[in-house]
Parts: structure tokens; C-alpha cells; sequence
């Protein structure tokens, strides 16, 4: 998905000249359509057509840098809808022929400004994440680092321990770390860690993400850490869960997808000029010419953000912004109506039905990005309130059942195999009570993240009640989810948590059942659940199939 600055400009450079080519065409069927119309009697049908393209050039020519031309159509534009209730004013008529040969004029002189080749958007939107993982451990405590770097492989991170200065700086020479953590103070300084970094060639690079760690916990060793580009600072011993917490954030990898943007735009080139924008800062845009395919793509591409062209020819963009509301499940998309309207009684109206809010065509390219990732941005967190535990990020409980009810009809209509698993972390009253709730959070989290990690993104995972979580595994024997939740449990055993001075790890048990035999909600649930129980009868930190699943 790797898009270079050039690749990026050659496509909006190629819609620019589109556009340019197909100015004068477009220029000549607006002179023609005048002629005709001011020539015979006025037909309602013709000068709506001429009306409209010339509206749509208002709107279009500044999105290409044709400034003085959006001008001139935006005056040609209010002349005609004089006009219209004025038919035989003679010198109204001929203002109108005379900016209709002012566009044909300013078109032939090109777009005003070049337009930039290296002002990209800067990406706000969440991109998606081709980061490769890669960290750099400097830590001269040899037993630390190693433990370090094994936390960090649960959670997929490739590392690259560094015991001393030189080491670091082979490392750093051959390859650019995702993110480096380094020990502030080193047995065989000067330098330390921060001088280290900031003589090392990744302070001149800029880019990689920096977490520094100490035994000091003072004001002046933090303000050094920050001078020397720290980005998280963590005092020993260390938190790794607070440690991935950071490094998941530093390299963006709690960005998931990108936002999801659908634009109706009868004009093409504009609509592809927009996409390109958007693409261009990460988001995936799709665009759609004829708003009457609306009710089949909104459900396959389920987009966080509508942005409506507000005239079109066969409906208007109040219209199927109103048709989308009238359906339940399409209510709070946010919808943002693009038009060259800048009446803003017109705009109240039109945001009353339907629309959220309104953007003024020519609209600057950074403005469109900034505006559609902050409200793409909102929706998905809002949304998210709804089907997301605010804890882990995971299905709450009634989304979990629900996709797990639609699933399992799915599969068994098809005839494909589905495993349903209920994870139970062991004796963790026992941590709460030993370590306090906070940590027995932490515990709870970390238990998610790893899930989130190593399953499937077609896999469903949910928090299921406190310490629960329930897993849909799609398309999977429940002998090979087996294997699957399995290896997860043996990996979270691993996981080390520090609590003042002591550290601990902790464990969970499961329980599993499949699609076939069991064909409905209810009784895939207290199935598995029959098995969880029976894995910790068992004696914990094991999973077990149903035993009707093992007969089959
Ligand atoms: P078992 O191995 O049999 O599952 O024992 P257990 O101690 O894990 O099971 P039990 O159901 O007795 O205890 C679960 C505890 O989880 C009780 C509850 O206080 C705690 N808990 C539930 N939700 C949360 C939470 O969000 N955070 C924390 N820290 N604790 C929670
Ligand atoms: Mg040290
Ligand atoms: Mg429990
Ligand atoms: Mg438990």
C-alpha cells in the first residue's frame, strides 16, 4: 500500500489533466445549450441542464486550481437564475453570452497556480500499519534486557538486544529500529543512553520513537530523556505491560483500519480528485456517480463518512441524504453535503434534513482532510462506545453474541465449520486480592491484546464478562481451534507481570465447542461453557472440547 510522494502526484496530476482536456468540451455544450435556449422559448428541461453545468463548473474549477474560472461560472450561475425569471431582459441576455465567452477565454489560459507538488496532506487519519516491528533494546543488565526482548516476542515484536555501545551503534548503522528502548544510564559511559541517541545517526533521521528507562525517577534525569527525544520514559523495574502499551502507540499499532469515506459526486473527475486526496492521507475512499447505487454499497462498505455532492442530476443530495436516514441502521453516519451554496439559510435547511454538516466547494485539499478525518475520526469512537468494552477494546458482551447468533446461521446455511471458544483467566481473585484491582486490570489487558494479536482478523473476540473472554473462529475445526487457543494459553503463561518488587505471571483456561454439532446460540454457548467448566475441574490452565465434539 506503500504510496511515494511522486506516485501520489502523478495520479492528481493525471485528474488535472483530465480535467484540462475536457474543459473545452464541456465549455462548448454550455455555449451551444445557451444559444439554444436564448434562441427559442425557454424549456425547463434545457436550462436546467445549462444551469446545472454551469453550477458544477463553479464548483469544479477551483478544486483544479481554475480560480478565475469558478469565478466567472459562480457569476454566470447567478445571471442565469435571473434570467430565468426574466427571460426578455435584453441586456441581461447579453451579460449572459458574455460570460459564457469569459469562461471560454479564461479556461484556454490554464489553472492559475501551478499546483504544489510536495503539499500533501499531512496523514492524520490512521494509516494502515506497515511498520515491521523491529525494536532495539540498549540494556547493559544482560538478565533485564533478555527478559525485555522475551515480553516484547509475545506480543510479535522482533528484537535486537544491545548489551553495550557499540553493538547499539552496528545495530542502528544497518538498520532503522521500529522504536528503540535504551537503559538511561550504561556501566560504560559517557556516553549514556540520551547521549548515545542523540549522537547517533537516528536523532538526525528523526523518525524512530525513543523510550528511555531509569532506576531514577528524578525531575532532571526526565527533562534529559525528554531533551534527547524520549517519548515515554519508564522507571524501573520496568512495567511491560505499560512498556507494549507504548511501543504499540509509538509504532502505530494501535492504529486499526483506515477510515472508510464514500463521496457522491456526479462529476467524476472531481469525485476521483477527492478520492485521491483522501487516499493520499491514508483513508480508503470510494466513490459513487449515481447516488441510486447508494442502498448497495453502504451496506458492503459500510462508510464512516458520506460526503454528498448536494446538485446532482436525477436526485438531489438532500434527498439521498433523507433516504439513507429513513433507514434504522444508516442513522448517525455523518453525512457532509459538498456544494458551491454559500447561502447559509440554504445550508440550515439542507443540514436540517439529512445532512450534518456543510463543506464550501472549492474546497482546499487540506482542508477536506482535516475536516473528513476529524468527523470519521468522532463517528468511530462513538461508535465504538456502543460495541466496544472500554477496557480492552473488545466486543462487548451483546456484540459478541450477536455477530457469534449471524455467523453460526451463516455457516450452517453453507455448510462450514465454525469454533466458538470461553477463556476464563485462573484464580484471578486470587491476584486482585494479592496485587490489587488495578494490576488485575493490567492482567485482564494484556490478556486482549494478545488475542487481539495472534487470532485472525476474521476471528471475533470478546470480553465476555469480567475476567471472560469469548472467541468466534470462523471457518475452523474445533480440533485446530484447539491447537490455536492452546498455544495462546502456553504464551500467556509467559507473560510476566511486576507489582513493586515481585513479579508474577498468570494463566487461563478454556473451553471449546463447534459448528457441527451445535447449530444454535444458546447451545454452542453452554457447551463450550460445559467445557471451560471442565478444564478447570481439570486442574487449570488447559483447554478442553466439548465431549460431544470429541465423539464426532
Ligand atoms: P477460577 O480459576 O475458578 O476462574 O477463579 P477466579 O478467581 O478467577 O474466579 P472468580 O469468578 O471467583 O473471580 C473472578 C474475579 O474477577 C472476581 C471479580 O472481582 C474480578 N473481576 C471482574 N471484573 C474485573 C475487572 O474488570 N477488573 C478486575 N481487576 N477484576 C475483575
Ligand atoms: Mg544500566
Ligand atoms: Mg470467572
Ligand atoms: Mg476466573
Amino acid at each position: 500500500m506503500s504510496n511515494t510522494p511522486l506516485d501520489k502526484n502523478a495520479k492528481l496530476q493525471a485528474l488535472l489533466q483530465s480535467y484540462i482536456a475536457q474543459l473545452p468540451e464541456k465549455l462548448a455544450q454550455i455555449q451551444a445549450g445557451w444559444d439554444s435556449l436564448r434562441h427559442n422559448d425557454v424549456d425547463n428541461h434545457h436550462y436546467d441542464e445549462v444551469y446545472r453545468s454551469v453550477h458544477s463548473l463553479a464548483g469544479s474549477a477551483g478544486t483544479f486550481s481554475f480560480l478565475k474560472l469558478s469565478k466567472c461560472a459562480r457569476e454566470a450561475e447567478q445571471q442565469l437564475k435571473q434570467w430565468r425569471s426574466h427571460p426578455n431582459d435584453a441586456v441581461l441576455v447579453s451579460t449572459i453570452s458574455h460570460s459564457l465567452q469569459q469562461l471560454q477565454v479564461i479556461a484556454s489560459q490554464g489553472p492559475d497556480k501551478p499546483p504544489a507538488s510536495n503539499e500533501w496532506p499531512a496523514p492524520i487519519a490512521p494509516k494502515e500499519h506497515n511498520d515491521d516491528g523491529l525494536i532495539y533494546i540498549l540494556e547493559d543488565d544482560k538478565h533485564l534486557a533478555e527478559e525485555i526482548s522475551q515480553q516484547l516476542q509475545h506480543f510479535k515484536y522482533r528484537t535486537v538486544v544491545c548489551n553495550n555501545l557499540k553493538q547499539a551503534t552496528e545495530a542502528v548503522y544497518h538498520q532503522r529500529p521500529s522504536a528503540m528502548v535504551v537503559d538511561v544510564h550504561l556501566q560504560e559511559g559517557p556516553p549514556d543512553g540520551p547521549q548515545f541517541v542523540m549522537q547517533s545517526d537516528l536523532i538526525r533521521e528523526g523518525t524512530t520513537p525513543i523510550v528511555y528507562m531509569s532506576h531514577h525517577n528524578d525531575w532532571e534525569t526526565r527533562l534529559r530523556a525528554v531533551r534527547a527525544r524520549g517519548q515515554a520514559y519508564l522507571t524501573k523495574p520496568i512495567d511491560f505491560t505499560a512498556l507494549i502499551e507504548h511501543l504499540d502507540q509509538l509504532t502505530g499499532r494501535q492504529h486499526h483500519d483506515p477510515y472508510r469515506i464514500l463521496i457522491v459526486e456526479d462529476t467524476e473527475l472531481l469525485a476521483e480528485h477527492y478520492a485521491s486526496v483522501l487516499r493520499n492521507a491514508g483513508m480508503q475512499a470510494r466513490v459513487l456517480t449515481d447516488p441510486s447505487e447508494l442502498l448497495n454499497i453502504l451496506p458492503e462498505f459500510k462508510p464512516e463518512l458520506i460526503l454528498m455532492d448536494l446538485y446532482m442530476p436525477n436526485c438531489s443530495g438532500v434527498e439521498a441524504a433523507q433516504v439513507i436516514r429513513h433507514e434504522p441502521s444508516y442513522d448517525n453516519i455523518p453525512i457532509v453535503y459538498l456544494s458551491t451554496e454559500n447561502v447559509l439559510d440554504r445550508q440550515l435547511s439542507a443540514m436540517g434534513r439529512g445532512g450534518d454538516d456543510f463543506l464550501q466547494k472549492p474546497i482546499n485539499d487540506h482542508h477536506l482532510v482535516a475536516a473528513v478525518s476529524i468527523r470519521a475520526q468522532r463517528f468511530r469512537a462513538l461508535s465504538s462506545l456502543m460495541i466496544r468494552d472500554s477496557l480492552t477494546g473488545l466486543l462487548n458482551h451483546i456484540t459478541l453474541k450477536q455477530n457469534l447468533d449471524s455467523v453460526l446461521a451463516q455457516a450452517v446455511r453453507n455448510n462450514r465449520t465454525l469454533s466458538f471458544a470461553m477463556l476464563d483467566i485462573d484464580h484471578f481473585k486470587s491476584i486482585n486480592d494479592t496485587y490489587g484491582h488495578p494490576i488485575g486490570d493490567k492482567v485482564i489487558k494484556s490478556l486482549a491484546r494478545l488475542l487481539t494479536d495472534r487470532l485472525r482478523k476474521s476471528d471475533m473476540i470478546g470480553r465476555y464478562g469480567g475476567e471472560e473472554f469469548a472467541v468466534v473462529l470462523p471457518d475452523t475445526e474445533p480440533n485446530m481451534a484447539l491447537n490455536v487457543i492452546n498455544q495462546l494459553r502456553e504464551d500467556f503463561s509467559h507473560i510476566l507481570y511486576s507489582c513493586n518488587a515481585t513479579e508474577f505471571n498468570s494463566t487461563f483456561s478454556a473451553g471449546i465447542a463447534g459448528s457441527p454439532p451445535f447449530t444454535d446460540l444458546d447451545n454452542m454457548v453452554r457447551a463450550a461453557d460445559e467445557a471451560l467448566y471442565s478444564a478447570k475441574h481439570l486442574g487449570r490452565n488447559r483447554v478442553e472440547l466439548h465431549k460431544d465434539e470429541t465423539k464426532v
